[in-house]
């Protein structure tokens, strides 16, 4: 758990980058800082592994305060990523993750394998361990910070725009990546961000400051869009806050699923509209039309439809139903199997906070 409580930071020239902050980050929980540029965000992640000290207030990691520790045992158990990665140019990809370990004592042999270890964890391919951070494109050398600042295994990690410096589609592929490994690392985790939909996808909660290192409002993603506390939180979450809110929204226990007798391929559908279509496991293969054809058939199979489990996230469900021939999703269960449909206006009404 990491604590803020109360805390300041006005810098010699009288800036007050942070004021009066209170937040905490639940063991294993990841909580994204986001705001305007100059909202103090880096400040405050700097204040945790104390490369700045607050003027006034408290941080403490699982209890202790970070101004009580020696800098360097507190860092250790701090791993910190940086935008652009901040890598030691004259090293290789391997030595610069190895570099703190090696710093810490560690046997050169033993630092070498683990540091092997942590690209393969972070993607990337055993062929770039020798190369140096210029042969490397920018979202990998972010991937060799991300191993780097996991060396030590720290049960605390800061990341500062981390996956700011590269395109939008490598930085998409990156915060997947990163969701699947905290999925399994469970770090507790400070990451900085002055993108809204980034803080929404990876923080767990999100806190969003105002200029002047103001908390404005600190809560779920779904609570920020759901509930957001002002006009200045709910214009920076931005447009179409109802329709992404549903995103984090799961279905209700209790949500009405229709039945739907679906067909084999070439069994007749006369008459019957639109029909699902299973092969021999019952699972399912397009929809078919029976106002036009008279016969299922791969020939006249909706193949573009998706079929999704009850357990997708509200915003696939609809996104589905909308999409579907038939104005509702196909559901399966765990195997794969068919087991009825939802109608859009289904989804909706087994969501709750969405239509807010
Ligand atoms: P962010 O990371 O949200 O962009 P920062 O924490 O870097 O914001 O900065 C917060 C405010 O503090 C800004 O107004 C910035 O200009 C100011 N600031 C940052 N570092 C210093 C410093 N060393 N001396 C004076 N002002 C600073
Ligand atoms: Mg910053």
């Amino acid at each position: 758990m990491i604590r803020f409580e109360s805390v300041s930071k006005v810098y010699d020239d009288g800036t007050v980058a942070v004021d009066s902050l209170d937040f905490e980050v639940p063991t294993g929980t990841l909580l994204a800082l986001v705001g305007p540029s100059g909202c103090g965000k880096t400040t405050s992640l700097r204040m945790i592994n104390r490369l700045i000290d607050p003027t006034s207030g408290t941080i403490t990691l699982d209890g202790l305060d970070v101004l009580s520790v020696d800098r360097v045992s507190l860092r250790r158990k701090i791993g910190y990523v940086i935008q652009h990665a901040g890598l030691f140019p004259h090293r290789t990809v391997v030595d610069n993750v190895a570099a703190l370990p090696r710093l810490l004592g560690g046997d050169r042999r033993k630092t070498r394998s683990r540091a092997l270890e942590l690209l393969e964890v972070v993607g990337l391919d055993e062929r770039f361990a020798d190369r140096y951070p210029w042969q490397l494109s920018g979202g990998q050398q972010q991937r060799v910070g991300v191993a780097r600042a996991l060396a030590t295994d720290p049960p605390f990690l800061l990341m500062d725009e981390p996956f700011s410096a590269v395109d939008p589609i490598v930085r998409a592929q990156l915060q997947d990546e990163f969701l699947r490994l905290q999925a399994e690392i469970g770090k507790t985790i400070v990451m900085v961000t002055h993108d809204i939909d980034e803080a929404l996808k990876l923080g767990d909660r999100v806190a969003v400051l105002r200029t002047g290192g103001i908390l404005a409002q600190y809560g779920t993603p779904l609570e920020l869009l759901t509930d957001p506390v002002d006009t200045f939180v709910s214009d920076f979450v931005g447009s179409a806050r109802g329709y992404r809110a549903l995103g984090f929204e799961r279905l209700t226990d209790d949500v009405p699923i229709a039945g739907h007798t679906p067909v084999r391929l070439g069994d007749s559908i006369q008459g019957r509209g639109w029909t699902v279509v299973v092969d021999d496991s019952g699972r399912p293969l397009g929809w078919a039309d029976g106002a036009t054809a008279t016969n299922a058939s791969t020939a006249n199979l909706h193949q573009t439809s998706r079929f999704l489990q009850r357990s997708a996230t509200a915003r696939e469900l609809l996104d589905a139903a909308l999409a579907s021939p038939d104005g509702a999703v196909g559901l399966v269960d765990g195997d794969g199997a068919f087991i009825g449909v939802l109608s859009a206006e289904g989804v909706l009404r087994a969501t709750q906070g969405a239509a807010a």
